[in-house]
């Protein structure tokens, strides 16, 4: 109580002097200075992304994020968030942030591999880690710091920023019993996945997401990746093929990004960098959680309508596409150095992880599977 009052003094006293500063019209810099704390700085941001406008979780998320620094911060740190194309094109977000243009962008980092092949281990790269994995690896286990140093060059500070869970393998035209069924087939899927397709002789295809829906139904591919089932439903994928396989064995669990510039994150003051590191971290949770809640809900509904088959790959295919994604990798990693030195760094940490899941998840799930699902 006697605080309270001393401090209650204490502030009217200052008060009082402010109001005689001002009375006699103390030029500023001469007289007493009063001082209630560091001057508040606005910070008015642009946000730019790799996402159309409202797509769901992956830019969603993003408002929401962007929402959540402003009402932490007071107000002080406002980003406004601009889509893809709705400030410059998706897939100039990197270059955007790094040159300053605006001072974030959010995105997956796999995009950027033509810049910096190893950023894809940051994302996702065939046979990785699942999320939990990730998770692990960027905030416990080395892997934010190895990233950072990747981007430096870059002007860039990078977070992770949401995870979609293990993928799904895609919509297919037909069954896909061995390996010789890939032979010869065009698929849409990008990155490391699409170079081990290639590997297994058939056509990797890069391709949009808006487009996606007319070339597999008018036959022009003959599969597509997409997400999980509840963005690959609102795609209408499922009017498009009728095979639907599991699991997204070239994307395990992709992390996504938030990206600043370093000069603006310099420029925060501690107390707003931590608010973004948190909201940041706090919508990797949040957006996990939505990816996996909404994918259930789809994947009932597909069940449920009866339509598509849903199969998983012949494990003689899985054997073959990680032998295959082994050469990729191994092949990547001979002609770049930073990408050899992420790469064992990550393939040390998947080998500790496995291990461990081995006797934690994985027993755990066969245990409970012992007398079938549920209950
Ligand atoms: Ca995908």
């Amino acid at each position: 109580m006697t605080m309270v009052i001393r401090l209650a003094a204490a502030s009217a006293a200052v008060l009082v002097l402010a109001l005689a500063g001002c009375e006699k019209g103390t030029p500023e810099g001469s007289g007493p200075v009063v001082v209630a704390g560091p001057p508040a700085t606005q910070f008015n941001w642009k946000m730019v992304t790799t996402w159309p406008p409202n797509f769901p979780i992956f830019q969603t998320g993003v408002d929401r994020f962007a929402d959540d620094v402003r009402v932490m911060s007071g107000g002080e740190l406002d980003i406004k968030v601009f889509a893809g194309n709705e400030l410059v094109p998706p897939l100039q977000t990197f270059d955007a942030v790094s040159q300053g243009t605006v001072e974030m962008g959010h995105g997956a980092a796999y995009y950027w591999a033509g810049k910096v092949p190893a950023a894809q281990f940051m994302s996702a790269v065939p046979f990785g880690m699942t999320a939990k994995g990730m998770h692990s690896w960027f905030y416990s286990g080395g892997g934010v710091e190895l990233w950072r140093e990747l981007y430096e060059p870059f002007n860039l500070v990078p977070f992770p920023m949401g995870n979609s869970g293990v993928q799904m393998g895609g919509w297919f035209n037909k069954r896909i019993d061995s390996l010789a069924d890939l032979k010869g087939l065009k698929m849409r899927i990008p990155g490391l996945g699409g170079r081990v397709l290639d590997k297994a002789g058939g056509t990797p295809v890069l391709m949009a997401g808006g487009e996606i829906y007319t070339a597999l139904e008018r036959g022009t591919l003959d599969a597509t990746e997409w997400v999980g089932p509840y963005h690959d439903q609102r795609l209408g994928l499922d009017r498009a093929a009728d095979y639907y396989y599991y699991p997204g064995w070239h994307e395990p669990g992709t992390a996504l990004e938030l990206i600043v510039n370093k000069g603006a994150w310099d420029s925060l003051p501690e107390r707003l960098q931590r608010i973004v590191r948190v909201a940041a971290m706090a919508t990797n949770l949040w957006a996990y959680s939505q990816f996996e809640t909404l994918n259930l809900k789809a994947l009932r509904e597909l069940r449920q309508e009866g339509r598509v088959n849903i199969l998983p790959f012949p494990d003689e295919v899985l054997v073959e596409l990680r032998r295959l994604t082994r050469e990729a990798l191994e092949e990547e990693a001979a002609g770049d150095a930073d990408f050899r030195r992420v790469y064992e760094a990550y393939k040390a940490f998947r080998a500790d992880n496995d291990a461990w899941n081995e006797i934690s998840d994985d027993a755990y799930h066969r245990a409970r599977g012992l007398e079938g699902v549920g209950g």
